[in-house]
């Protein structure tokens, strides 16, 4: 039997949902549900979301398991899965408190929802009736299996239905890590959840070296170790020796294991590589932390002992008394994930990345990550992108978009290009076969303006890394991304800037100065409200500058004005990376080819490539084995209970990486070094 009373496991239960037909409030119907258990109910999807509300980390969870569980009822545990209907606020940041702080019942949250609890409501007593003593049985032994009934990811149910973790969540942790686990663990440290002070909770595994992330991954132990020889009998306590019956028959041998008192450790994280505090879940006791490092929510600070916990809402925002006074809530319940600076290539940064508040593009401030770039590919090389001669091959040239496929630019394609637009003004070769690039500094800077100097109609315009200064972009991107139900949407190929446009995106006349970069304290610049053309841009006064960026510190631009271009009867050809230089701004990209860093997705996720200037990441256009998400949203994004909300790359062919921000964009700017 499990967690009877209610003071080992949560008892909040949402009015709405379905009653048990035998609740269990107390011991006295403990024979009762044993013959009698509770009925097996239809139960909704697992849902979760994760969102930062001011302050506050905001779980919502109907606390269904979103995998596999053991049988309940079982012949150990009564209790049947429900529903739950929970709101958890905690800490985004988290503070150290003075002292330890016992955390049973509930000790964090799981990502997908699921509560870890801490201890449980079973206890022996010397009349063997139901009562609080120092001897509580523990559910992450084995010797109690019986006595909880725990399934294969060491959870189980209480009476009110709420499955909960007491130990590793194998399925979890197998998903989460997408089956990389071997000899019990991962090759990378894996996050499972959230302690409701504010610090995250990891799988048994973590760097040898706590703060050397390049370290080998080894299991983590506890400190705590079984106590030599026998209990005291009885009125004192149970008797017998000391197996891990109870939680008492440990005790914490400081320096013994890898962990503290708490489970946790001080280091380095893929989620946190400044450092942070983390908790362990181990494999043996405590499993489940028994006590907070930091300080938990004042819901959580308020709860009576022994009471239900009070850090659940009974799941409306409006019920949210503690709501910060004035904070307008922006977010809706999706999952957002903060931004890791750790994922940019150092070669790739000017400067180290420092976070500031800063102003946002909609004029509210907000912390975030600035970070200087060179705008130079490491992970590749730039070019080539023009063939010089009509019989040159594709490894000569680069490609160009049309129609949402990918053309190499080799000699036949300049060749053939009136055909091609089926337009006989085109001719880009000379009668000896040479093709017209653009050669010198002059020539590339004249071709690539936006009133094309008619010398140079009829010329492949390519950019040379040597003709360009070394300038250094400047990113301001929140930390926190704020997801907005009303997106900012972009325009289509021939929008605000780029390649002539990228030299004046707002019609300036010829010499006039850059579009972007020389004014630090100008407004942000990285916002154009609605669709249209450079002319409207022009009126509208706003400017996108940049999307995002990738990790090699390159920045994704919007759709390259291709009519614009081919108009003049110039081509502007990408390399295979997708990207080409332009006179002021330098290299970068129009499109996504697989040619940059990426993080790897233990789920067979595409791989993320970057961050967009509202501070979500970018994935690649594709999933591992071929599929393209099927519910993006008009920007081009969608949400999983891994990645919170995230933007797929369109299509190589797409000319247009994002369609529009769901989030508020920061901003980038460019200066010379
Ligand atoms: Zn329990
Ligand atoms: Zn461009
Ligand atoms: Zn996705």
């Amino acid at each position: 039997m499990v967690c009877m009373t209610g003071i080992g496991c949560s008892t909040t239960q949402s009015p709405s949902q379905p009653q048990p037909k035998h609740r269990v409030n107390d011991g006295s119907e403990r024979q009762d549900l044993r013959h009698q258990p509770m009925d097996v109910v239809e139960l909704p999807k697992p849902s979760v979301s994760i969102t930062i509300e001011g302050e506050y980390r905001v779980i919502t969870t109907n606390g269904l398991p979103n995998h596999e569980i053991g049988e309940f009822p079982n012949p150990s545990n009564p209790n049947a899965l429900r529903s739950q209907n929970k709101e958890i606020r905690i800490p985004l940041y988290p503070t150290p408190s003075s002292g330890l702080i016992p955390s049973a019942p509930e000790f964090g949250v799981a990502l997908n929802g699921v509560i870890f609890d801490s201890g449980t409501g079973e206890f022996w007593t010397v009349t063997g009736e139901r009562g609080r003593s120092a001897w509580n049985y523990d559910a992450s032994s084995t010797n109690n299996q019986g006595r909880f009934g725990t399934d294969f990811n060491h959870a189980h149910v209480n009476p009110t239905g709420k499955y909960h973790y007491h130990g590793v969540p194998t399925s979890l942790l197998e998903s989460l890590a997408h089956g990389h686990i071997h000899d019990d663990h991962a090759h990378e440290m894996i996050h499972l959840g959230w302690a409701f002070d504010g610090y995250p909770i990891y799988a048994p595994f973590g760097y040898e070296d706590p703060d050397d992330p390049t370290s080998e991954i080894v299991g983590l132990t506890s400190s705590y170790q079984l106590k030599h020889g026998t209990r005291p009998g009885p009125p004192d306590g149970p008797g017998n020796s000391y197996d891990g019956t109870y939680a008492a028959d440990y005790e914490y041998i400081e320096g013994s294991g890898d962990l503290d008192r708490s489970n946790g450790r001080t280091g380095v994280t893929p989620e946190f590589p400044d450092g942070t505090y983390y908790y362990i879940i181990t494999n043996e006791f405590p499993s489940v932390p028994r006590t907070w490092v930091g300080t938990p929510g004042p819901e959580f600070n308020r709860r009576p002992p022994g009471d239900a916990p009070r850090g659940m809402h009974q799941g409306h925002p409006e019920d949210n008394e503690d709501k910060l006074p004035g904070e307008p809530l922006k977010s809706t319940h999706t999952q957002v994930q903060s931004v890791n600076p750790a994922y940019f290539m150092e070669d790739a940064l000017a400067a180290p990345i420092v976070k500031e508040e800063r102003i946002l593009s909609d004029g509210t401030t907000a912390l975030c990550y600035i970070i200087r770039t060179y705008s130079e590919p490491h992970e590749h090389e730039m070019g080539p992108w023009a063939p010089t001669h009509i019989d040159d091959d594709a490894g000569k040239g680069g490609i160009w978009l049309q129609d949402g496929e990918v053309h190499d630019v080799d000699g036949p394609f300049v060749r053939d290009i009136a055909e091609f637009y089926d337009d006989p003004d085109w001719k880009l070769y000379r009668e000896d076969g040479s093709i017209r690039v653009t050669d010198t500094k002059e020539a590339f800077e004249a071709a690539a303006r936006p009133n094309v100097d008619p010398k140079y109609h009829n010329y492949v315009v390519e950019g040379r890394p040597e003709w360009i200064d070394r300038n250094v972009f400047v990113y301001v991107i929140p930390v926190h991304p704020i997801y907005q139900t009303e997106p900012t949407l972009l325009g289509r190929a021939g929008g605000p800037r780029d390649d002539r446009s990228d030299v004046n995106a707002n019609g300036r006349p010829e010499g006039g100065p850059p579009p972007r970069g020389n004014r630090p304290d100008g407004p942000p610049p990285v916002r154009r409200d609605g669709q249209g053309s450079a002319d409207q841009h022009q009126r509208g006064g706003t400017e996108i500058t940049a999307l995002g960026i990738a990790f090699n510190g390159v920045n994704f631009d919007p759709p390259a004005p291709v009519d614009a271009i081919l108009a003049a009867h110039t081509l502007a050809p990408f390399d295979d990376a997708g990207g080409h230089i332009n006179p002021h701004n330098g290299y970068h990209y129009h499109t996504v080819t697989g040619h940059t860093k990426e993080i790897v997705q233990h789920d067979g996720h595409a791989p993320m490539i970057g961050y967009m200037m509202d501070g979500f990441g970018l994935y690649a256009h594709a999933n591992e084995d071929g599929t393209i998400p099927n519910d993006l949203d008009e920007c081009g994004g969608h949400t999983d209970s891994i990645r919170g909300y995230h933007y797929h790359a369109g299509a190589a062919g797409e000319n247009q990486i994002i369609k529009g921000f769901r989030g508020i964009p920061g901003s980038m700017t460019v200066g010379q070094e």
